[in-house]
């Protein structure tokens, strides 16, 4: 198969055994690679109920079959287990560099079975792969890790790695790539990978590699690629994110009163301009920085040059803004950015990070925590030196940091007072920076992602606030934001299945905004020697997703968990253009439910599964 190294390795960690295997072509068809194929493996291998940091969960890195190709932006890989923050099905994505050179060293991804005995790393070079010793890495963070891999290996190699988050099991630890200098980094952030990989003893993947990607129409595909990285390169697309990174959103979502603030009690920030894309590019923006074949290049270099929150890193992006800003009430910009470059070095998501921290505060604002509980740290909102001693305390599980590490929704249930309702997480994911009651159908989007409440499964937030123009579907028209409009909900659908294809093939979301679906179809095509038409693109994509949503189902999900914190359903919005809005989310997932071909209760029928290929799971659920 084209677009393929054809070895996936298989590593049981208990004993060192490595093997290599392949699926057949209809499987590679079925799930394409990247998430989709690891969505399958992980279905497969993973029994229902186990424990998400026990021996029997599987961590599977997995490239897709454009990952390391010349299409636009295409050095992506995800990772996928059984989440320990949400105990669903769990997965994560990241671009920079390491997803290209792990899949150049020979390999389209790799499962990792049991628990490893030592701490150990995997190297993966030229077609061969081998454990080594991880002791002298154990207690490192990201990029001492890279930069001790690199001194045993040389600076070829390119490192995914954990922090110290990750080894201590932090439930939304991160796993983090191209950590080349002290808080650098790109993340695969969400649902806790990091945590998986430190409960399994594994620190890193160092990988370096040549090995062509074969490709079954070569000139045709550089031909195409070439073309769509022109079209990428003139976009607005460019004009914007490129100028202002994803910081560029913060005043567009404030002002449209959805920017979170105060753990989400409002959606009007008043410091907003203190932290935007305007602001960043005038004080601390060094250079901007592309991943693997993008014309985009969205990553920030800043630095601070002077005084208590001098640092210099990657970052900070849109969504860490949010959360270890103005979720909190924080309006330094500098110690903001500290923050995101700690999480870098932890292996930290942000947004789960910012978003506990916030929920700590209003806990301690309430007196639902006390000073007895953090130790005599004061939980004060707007208090900048805190958010960076807070992620040293997430990151070492450190005092009240222990139990921040468990996030938003097990420390809710641990401290009880209904503290739930303002635990801002669904299914166990803490939410990004856009509040549901400024554009309802971004709620429907939270509430049914197959991984809890994230933003990117179906990047609803695209039409609802950014007003960009998404080119993968046909119609991606949400009429009035402050509305819920049941027709609408289809767009919902449409866009989770798209952008499924992303994760599968190894390609950034960032792309759909620009190319359509029939782009990246074709160049499916010419890189695999097969016709995958349009149809194909979204058949695909709507079986990867209803895969997920089994896995979840099979975990327990019903209707009931496809919902809402109470504060975006129960607590009219006090201020800004959303003023008096809440959510009202059963007519939009009755509509969508519909849609979907799935029934009353969130419950693919055995039609719709049937429809999709997917009639060997039937009895399963
Ligand atoms: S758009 Fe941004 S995140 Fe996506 S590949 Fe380009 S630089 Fe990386």
């Amino acid at each position: 198969m084209y677009g393929y190294m054809g070895k996936i390795l298989r590593i049981d960690l208990s004993n060192g055994k490595i093997t290599e295997e392949f699926p057949d072509e209809n499987t590679l068809k079925m799930y394409l690679g990247g998430s989709g194929l690891a969505t399958k493996y992980l279905f497969d291998e993973v029994k229902k109920g186990i424990d998400p940091l026990g021996p029997e969960n599987k961590l599977i890195f997995m490239t897709g079959p454009l990952t390391g190709t010349t299409s636009p932006s295409t050095g992506r890989y995800s990772v996928v287990a059984k989440s320990p923050l949400t105990g669903i099905w769990g997965q994560a994505n990241s671009a920079g560099f390491w997803g290209r050179d792990f899949k150049r060293s020979g390999f389209d991804g790799v499962i990792f079975e049991n628990i490893s005995p030592k701490p150990v790393y995997l190297v993966t070079d030229e077609g061969k792969a081998e454990l080594r010793d991880a002791k002298h890495l154990w207690g490192k963070n990201t990029s001492e890790t890279t930069r001790l891999i690199k001194e045993d290996l040389g600076k070829k190699f390119n490192i995914s790695c954990i922090g110290i988050a990750g080894e201590n099991q932090v439930k939304y630890a991160a796993v983090m790539n191209d950590c080349d200098e002290p808080n650098y980094g790109r993340a695969a952030g969400r649902c806790g990978m990091g945590a998986v990989m430190g409960s399994k003893n594994l620190k890193a993947i160092a990988s370096r590699g040549t090995i062509k990607i074969e490709v079954a129409n070569p000139e045709q595909y550089r031909e195409e690629a070439k073309q769509r990285y022109e079209w990428v390169n003139q976009s607005l697309l460019k004009m914007t994110i490129e100028v202002y990174g994803t910081a560029a959103v913060v005043d567009i979502t404030n002002n449209l009163g959805g920017f979170p603030t105060k753990n989400w009690q409002t959606g009007v920030f008043k410091g907003a301009d203190k932290i935007n894309g305007t602001t960043i590019n005038e004080t601390i923006l060094v250079e901007r920085k592309p991943c693997f074949a993008c014309p985009i290049a969205c990553g920030r270099i800043c630095e601070v040059k002077e005084g208590p929150y001098k640092s210099k890193g990657e970052g900070p992006e849109y969504e860490s803004l949010g959360a270890l800003g103005s979720m909190c009430e924080v309006d330094n910009l500098e110690a903001i950015t500290l923050a995101h470059f700690l999480c870098n070095e932890y292996g930290l998501d942000t947004i789960s990070t910012g978003n506990t921290i916030g929920f700590a505060m209003e806990c301690y604002d309430k007196g639902i925590l006390t000073k007895e509980d953090t130790s005599g740290l004061e939980l004060n909102w707007g208090n900048a030196d805190l958010i960076i001693d807070l992620v040293h305390k997430i990151g070492k599980r450190e005092g009240i940091g222990n139990m921040l590490a468990e996030g938003t929704k097990r420390m809710a249930e641990k401290l009880g007072k209904n503290s739930i309702k303002f635990a801002m997480q669904v299914k166990g994911l803490e939410l990004p920076a856009y509040d549901s009651r400024a554009a309802k159908i971004t709620g429907l989007a939270f509430a049914t992602a197959n991984r809890g409440g994230d933003h990117i499964t179906a990047y609803i937030e695209g039409p609802a606030f950014l007003a960009m123009p998404f080119l993968i579907v046909d119609e991606a028209d949400i009429g009035d934001p402050l509305q819920e409009i049941p027709e609408t909900t289809k767009v919902v659908k449409e866009f989770e299945d798209a952008f499924g294809i992303f994760d599968a093939i190894g390609g950034c979301k960032f792309m759909g905004m620009v190319l359509t679906g029939e782009d990246w179809a074709s160049l499916i095509s010419k890189l695999m020697g097969y016709e995958f038409t349009v149809k194909d693109f979204r058949k695909t994509g709507e079986r990867i997703y209803n895969l997920a949503r089994i896995f979840n189902i099979r975990e327990g999900i019903t209707r009931a968990d496809d919902t809402l914190p109470a504060r975006l359903l129960e607590e009219p919005m006090p201020e800004g253009p959303a003023e008096g809005h809440v959510v009202n989310l059963d007519p939009l997932l009755d509509a969508y439910y519909e849609y979907r071909g799935w029934d009353k209760n969130g419950k693919p029928t055995p039609e719709k599964l049937k429809e999709l290929g997917l009639d060997w799971v039937i009895n399963q659920i």
